[in-house]
């Protein structure tokens, strides 16, 4: 089976697209699976630039075909932040905890009707020279709680309530996450492009 490289370190991240490409036929692997790689810097300034960045450098480093996500949250009582910076929205080295308890505070004056948020995920598949042939975008629209709920998931989901739903991402099980989620949505663009492309190898 053709190897397909998953390029991130976050472990939530990685389960859930190991989970969302399981039915393709590639030998999934991750950044831990191959020695010496150099840490890509995410110095772009919106997600489908971060994603692409990803996936060009760990494929040509790899030389493998690689699957890079760049994703955050976009609060709109925040003008949009934290955005591409969600990772380091509470400094570098802060805990998920660290992250949800200031994006809390950050809002502690703002009532339920002005919550309003989204997830975004930006997909980019390279190929081993570093040229990527496709990227996607998914957004899974909802609000912040005024609490953490739930302990399922990782980052910011124990805060976030999809649009439709009374609970958190954090609370909902995993495949149900998994069916309406920004990466879902996202994915299920990559996924066929990555479908065609084992149907090409296949034939030929
Ligand atoms: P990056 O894409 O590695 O720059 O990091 C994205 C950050 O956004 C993660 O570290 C999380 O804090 C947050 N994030 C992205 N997707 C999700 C999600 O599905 N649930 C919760 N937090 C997320």
């Amino acid at each position: 089976m053709t190897p397909l490289l998953i390029a991130t370190w976050n472990k939530g991240k990685r389960r859930e697209l190991q989970q969302l490409l399981s039915d393709l036929p590639f030998a999934l692997m991750g950044l831990d699976d191959i020695p010496g790689l150099e840490p890509v810097l995410e110095t772009g300034g919106t997600f489908v630039e971060n994603a692409s960045l990803k996936a060009s450098g760990y494929a040509k480093q790899s030389g493998l075909l690689t699957l890079a996500d760049d994703s955050g949250l976009e609060v709109d009582a925040l003008k949009g932040a934290p955005g591409v910076l969600s990772a380091r929205y509470a400094g570098e080295g802060a805990s998920d905890r660290q992250r949800v308890e200031k994006l809390l505070a950050d809002l502690s004056n703002v009532e339920a009707s002005g919550r309003t948020a989204r997830f975004v995920s930006a997909v980019a598949t390279a190929i081993s020279n570093g040229s990527i042939p496709n990227i996607s975008v998914g957004i899974c629209e909802g609000r912040i709680a005024f609490e953490p709920q739930g302990t399922g998931g990782f980052g910011y989901d124990s805060i976030f309530i999809p649009a439709g739903s009374e609970m958190t991402f954090a609370e909902l099980p995993p495949e149900i996450k998994n069916q309406i989620s920004h990466r879902h949505s996202a994915l299920e663009k990559a996924h066929k492009f990555l479908r065609n492309l084992t149907r090409d190898s296949a034939a030929g």
